[in-house]
């Protein structure tokens, strides 16, 4: 008989057992959220993924936050992107390893990788990038975490520097309670919307939606191809001009999303004559084939500790970090804004042109 921790599976609740389960391999917190709880959006839909699922079972798993220190004054960009990969696997792995021994006690049970997963027969699908399952809904629906003011999912003391994972199962489970407001991490700050080159959430106007019955608020989006062409890696600078993401793209940041799509069109045929980075990495978003994305933001995410103290001292990190200049060979040099402006003048009008339109 399958055995958690040394105790045969009649001994305790299936809730419990799945619990220990992800606690045993490092989640922080693990919740339950049924139809009913999950009731509303589309892609809280379980039974998009199983006709007949009767639950869904979050958990989270956080990302380190040194590592992240580091990511955000620019001290090191491959320690990030590799405990990013490192922890996708992880949770891919973990979810894998609890959908079958669901499915071998009987349930009909599914794992929802952590990213790159989309309804591909939604038109338009690689614009809106609409999710088979949002692990968001699901986690906020079983108390995992509480939506922050950029939609992201957080919890108190961790802020959104978390990873979701989610399995799908035919099992009956008992739903977990969301979150009261008062147990929320997000004060409402707004510094999440600051450090967003490609100003993706509203620093003012709300959406609000039902989920499972009870009202959810947060900034409304202002379309996912801003997100697509900062954090895909294709520009970078601040329109202040004073900080960069870790990408060196110099391509500016057009008003409408219209415009958005013509600049990124523009910035991924440069792109793809950058030099290599040092460190090769990366990996093909299903809705950009052919082109090897490296995330060089997720400040929205990685700014937000948990905690007023530590978001400020992110916040401060962030915007002193500097500029990203890409070299000849691939490498990267960071400078403060006015050099780094400086430094690339001096470079080779040709080397110049793959990281920007305005120049001759
Ligand atoms: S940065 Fe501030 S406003 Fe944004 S989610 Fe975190 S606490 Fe909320
Ligand atoms: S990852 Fe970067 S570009 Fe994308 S929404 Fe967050 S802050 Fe904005």
């Amino acid at each position: 008989m399958t055995t958690i921790n040394g105790k045969k599976d009649h001994d305790l609740p299936l809730e419990k057992e799945i619990e220990q389960f992800l606690l045993e391999r490092g989640a922080i917190k693990v919740g339950f959220a049924t139809r009913e709880t999950l009731a509303g959006p589309p892609n809280a839909d379980i039974t998009y993924i199983i006709p007949e699922a009767r639950s869904a079972i979050s958990y989270a798993l956080p990302f380190d936050k040194d590592i992240i220190r580091d990511y955000l004054s620019k001290k090191d960009f491959d320690g990030h992107e590799k405990n990013r990969f490192d922890l996708n696997y992880r949770s891919i792995k973990i979810s894998n390893e609890l959908a079958q021994w669901l499915t071998e006690k009987g349930y009909e049970s599914k794992r929802i990788i952590s990213n790159n997963n989309y309804k591909k027969e939604i038109k338009g699908w690689q614009a809106t990038m609409p999710p088979r399952l949002s692990h968001r809904y699901v986690a906020v629906a079983s108390g995992v975490g509480s939506f922050g003011w950029s939609g992201n999912v957080g919890m108190k003391g961790y802020g959104t520097t978390i990873l979701l994972g989610t399995v799908v199962t035919t099992a009956e489970l008992e739903p977990t309670q969301p979150l009261p407001p008062e147990e929320s991490f997000c004060t409402k700050c707004k510094l999440c919307t600051k450090v967003c080159s490609a100003e993706m959430f509203s620093k003012d106007e709300e959406v609000t939606f039902t989920l499972g019955g009870i009202e959810y608020t947060h900034s409304a989006r202002n379309g996912y191809v801003r997100c697509q062409y900062v954090c895909g890696g294709f520009t970078g600078l601040h329109k202040n001009g004073k900080f960069s993401t870790w990408s060196p793209g110099r391509f500016p940041i057009p008003e409408t999303n219209e415009e958005i799509y013509k600049a990124m069109g523009r910035a991924v045929r440069r792109y793809a004559t950058w030099p290599e980075r040092t460190r090769k990495d990366g990996y093909i978003n299903e809705s950009a084939p052919g082109i090897n994305i490296r995330l060089t933001c997720g400040f929205c995410q990685n700014i937000c500790w948990g905690n007023p103290k530590d978001t400020a001292e992110n916040y401060k990190i962030i915007t002193e970090s500097g500029c990203i200049i890409q070299n000849l060979d691939g490498s990267m040099t960071v400078l403060p804004p006015k050099e780094a402006e400086e430094y690339f003048r001096s470079l080779p009008k040709k080397h110049q042109k793959k990281y920007c339109i305005d120049r001759t």
